[in-house]
């Protein structure tokens, strides 16, 4: 890859004048997974790309996932099989080309019965068939003895059984921020907190976009041959800018996780747990944290980037746990940390939301805009390769052939074996096990380069480093508090005993590096703590 690719939230202003001084092959509307994924395809096709965020790059569903590299075994048993085929075969790509971000894990399946077991491994033999998996990564059962070991606190006097089989662990929100520093190294322009608010108009069809710039208030027209919708959950409301009349496509589905101390649920690997209406939920390891997750519920409240997570969404998570774990059960004042997201579905009426297909699907508008939604994490290289490949028939651009061997992502240039990468950072910087250990899984290769530029803990004890906060800002284009704590370190999801305390070291350096005056810092403060604090909302419900 050319150089180091990298965002800069220190000159924004030299972004805002690139964007309008150039004429772009696409413009891209959303910086979440598919529209990264789009700038990306596009970049190494040969075509030049602007990519506007209304917030901040994955601010949006895109970091609200389960986090899982899957193809979604529930999926196979609806009928979907050409999408589980498709995002099964994707899992050992995403890893090649970023190991970091999809580290392979076993997923737990407890069962009670020998013929339940059976059953299971029927279904999870077509699955690896599918995604043509192979040795080491096959299924097996874990034998009593193999359970109390790998998965002590599962309760074994009613599950007898357990198969195991392989799914890979991502962080999404670095997942979009790896694809989309890629599409920089390319060329692309990309600005975050810049929000479009109108498709131009060049001879009937669309020519570019507005938007303002919500910092600075600054107001840019970015002139382009394409336009890209990929707004997500807000993709029916970006349509409607070109066709007012349009009617929604998207149905959105709520889903919401929690986060428990690691020492409060000791889960090692990814447990399935059946939720009273028997559908299945995920408790998932991630440092010294334990997330559980997710509900599918409709939301009937339009778009909103944090949607509201209520008393009863947190008691249907945490009710299978002491019907699946030898552990009391477990309160929701207990809880530590949430994340609600919208799945944008596309709609299929008379069908509930954890039914709807997650198939995705591409549309042209009157004035030429490509839109793209509903689909899967795993599945944005395909997903947004279709999109550019429609776009340049539509509008008329030569596209490059698909390059014939792709180049890791950022960071995603090593062998794929963390446990020697992490190793040799603690060799090369004196670091503490668990702190190189967290800095290569978010950072991969550039775990040592991140930590040069300040290998202090933010805190006493933490192990969020100082050169973290600078990293986010000069190469991943964080502007605000919020951005640093919740989507480049992700400290406000794994960190739960320090959080809060990290929000004024974090406006601290961010005050210093981006010459924040006191008003400012201030308001960051207070924004910050606003929205950790939103989280956990539920708790003043009455039960
Ligand atoms: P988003 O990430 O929402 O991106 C759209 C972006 O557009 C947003 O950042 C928004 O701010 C921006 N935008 C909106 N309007 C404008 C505007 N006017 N101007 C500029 N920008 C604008 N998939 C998996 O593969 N694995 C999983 O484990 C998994 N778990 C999931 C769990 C939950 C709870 C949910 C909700 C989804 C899950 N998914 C999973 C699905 C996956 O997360 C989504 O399919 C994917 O993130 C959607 O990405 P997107 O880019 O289309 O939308």
């Amino acid at each position: 890859m050319p150089g180091a690719p990298a965002i800069s939230s220190l000159d924004r202003s030299s972004t805002l004048d690139r964007l309008e001084r150039e004429r772009f092959d696409c413009a891209v509307i959303g910086g979440g997974i598919t529209g990264v994924g789009i700038a990306r395809e596009a970049a190494l096709r040969g075509l030049s790309v602007a990519l506007l965020e209304a917030e901040d790059f994955s601010s949006g569903t895109s970091s609200r996932s389960s986090k899982l590299i899957h193809g979604g075994l529930r999926y196979l048993a609806m009928g979907d099989v050409a999408l589980v085929r498709e995002t099964a075969l994707e899992r050992r790509k995403i890893h090649r080309l970023a190991p970091h971000l999809a580290e392979p894990r076993w997923v737990v399946v407890p069962t009670r019965t020998r013929a339940g077991l059976l059953k299971m491994r029927a279904g999870i033999t077509t699955y690896e068939k599918l995604g043509a998996v192979e040795g080491e990564d096959l299924h097996r059962n874990w034998s009593l003895r193999e359970l109390e070991a790998e998965e002590p606190i599962l309760d074994r006097s009613r599950f007898a059984h357990a198969c195991v089989y392989r799914e890979y662990l991502t962080e999404d929100a670095r997942l979009v921020l790896a694809n989309l520093r890629c599409a920089v190294a390319r060329g692309a322009a990309a600005l975050n907190h810049a929000r479009v608010d109108a498709i131009s108009q060049e001879n009937g069809r669309a020519g570019g976009v507005e938007a303002e710039c919500t910092l600075s208030g600054r107001r840019v027209r970015v002139r382009a041959r394409s336009v890209l919708n990929a707004a997500g959950p807000w993709v029916d409301r970006v349509h409607q800018l070109e066709d007012p009349q349009a009617p929604p496509r998207l149905h959105l589905s709520k889903g919401v996780h929690v986060v428990l101390p690691a020492e409060r649920l000791p889960v090692r690997n990814i447990v399935i747990l059946a939720a009273a209406d028997r559908r299945s939920i995920f408790a998932i390891r991630r440092t010294g944290a334990v997330f559980i997750g997710t509900t599918d519920t409709s939301y009937e409240h339009g778009c909103e980037t944090w949607p509201r997570i209520t008393r009863e969404d947190v008691e249907y998570l945490l009710e299978p746990v002491a019907r699946t774990f030898s552990v009391d059960p477990v309160a929701p004042e207990e809880v530590v940390a949430a994340w609600s997201g919208l799945r944008p579905l596309i709609a299929e009426p008379g069908k509930k939301a954890h039914e709807i297909s997650r198939r995705d699907e591409i549309w042209i508008g009157p004035r030429r805009v490509v839109s793209v939604a509903g689909g899967k994490l795993t599945g944005y290289r395909p997903m947004t390769r279709t999109a550019v490949e429609k776009a340049a028939e539509v509008c008329g651009l030569r596209l490059a052939a698909p390059p014939a061997q792709e180049e890791p992502l950022p960071g995603g240039d090593f062998d794929g074996d963390l446990a020697r990468l992490s190793a040799r950072l603690r060799l090369e910087t004196g670091l503490e096990p668990a702190t190189a250990a967290r800095m290569v899984g978010l950072y991969g290769a550039e775990a040592g380069e991140v930590t040069g530029r300040g290998p202090d803990p933010l805190l006493p004890g933490a192990s969020v480093l100082s050169g973290e906060v600078d990293w986010a800002i000069e190469v991943e284009g964080a502007a605000t508090l919020e951005d640093v704590l919740y989507r480049r370190t992700r400290a406000a999801l794994y960190e739960p005993s320090v959080r809060e305390a990290l929000v004024e070291p974090i406006a601290e350096r961010m005050a210093k590096r981006l010459g924040w005056g006191s008003a400012r810092r201030e308001h960051e403060i207070s924004a910050a703590r606003e929205r950790l604090a939103s989280e956990l909302a539920f708790l003043g419900e009455s039960p």
